[in-house]
């Protein structure tokens, strides 16, 4: 399996989640945010593919990493591909957290034909920051989001209850 990406796996982000991280920059997002900080990763067919093989045998060989971020473009457009990923992160001991500009209760919608990808996808992910960037809600002083419609979910507590549970240690 493959997944498209906008650039190779980042290995030293220290911005995209607590602590140090890696981070995998899908390509494609069809959610156009004005002030958007990266356009280039918004067409479908842009960037290039990568097999999830590669991608897996650099996890595999993390050292210092505490972690690892789903981000691009949207990473929920190729939930299926990032599955094997994400499994093989948890595996490494690795904690996953996850950009979306779909909101919470966009992805709980049953009826969208990528649910069930999207139920398994999430089920790995620890936190979610999810919600489209809006421009006049945009602030410096937020932690690992950039403005502050998005929410900082803690997915396990989430789906267990059925209702968003917020990360409070970062909002
Ligand atoms: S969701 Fe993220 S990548 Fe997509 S348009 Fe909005 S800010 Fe850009």
């Amino acid at each position: 399996m493959k997944v498209r990406v906008a650039a190779p796996l980042t290995i030293d982000s220290i911005v995209d989640g607590p602590g140090l991280r890696m981070v995998l920059w899908t390509q494609g997002c069809p959610h156009r945010c004005e002030g958007c900080h990266n356009p280039k990763t918004h067409s479908l067919d842009g960037g290039f593919e990568v097999t999830c093989a590669s991608i897996i045998e650099q996890i595999h060989s993390a050292k210092l990493q505490r972690g690892i971020t789903l981000s691009g473009g949207d990473p929920f457009l190729q939930a299926k591909a990032l599955l094997p990923i994400a499994i093989e992160a948890k595996k490494c001991g690795l904690d996953i957290w996850a950009y979306t500009g779909y909101c919470w209760e966009e992805l709980m919608n049953e009826r969208n034909p990528h649910y069930q990808d999207r139920q398994l996808l999430l089920q790995q992910i620890d936190v979610l920051v999810d919600g489209r960037f809006i421009e006049e809600k945009k602030s410096h002083e937020l932690l690992f989001r950039g403005s502050s419609n998005q929410r900082i979910i803690d997915v396990k507590q989430s789906l267990e209850s059925d209702a968003v549970v917020l990360c409070s240690e970062y909002m």
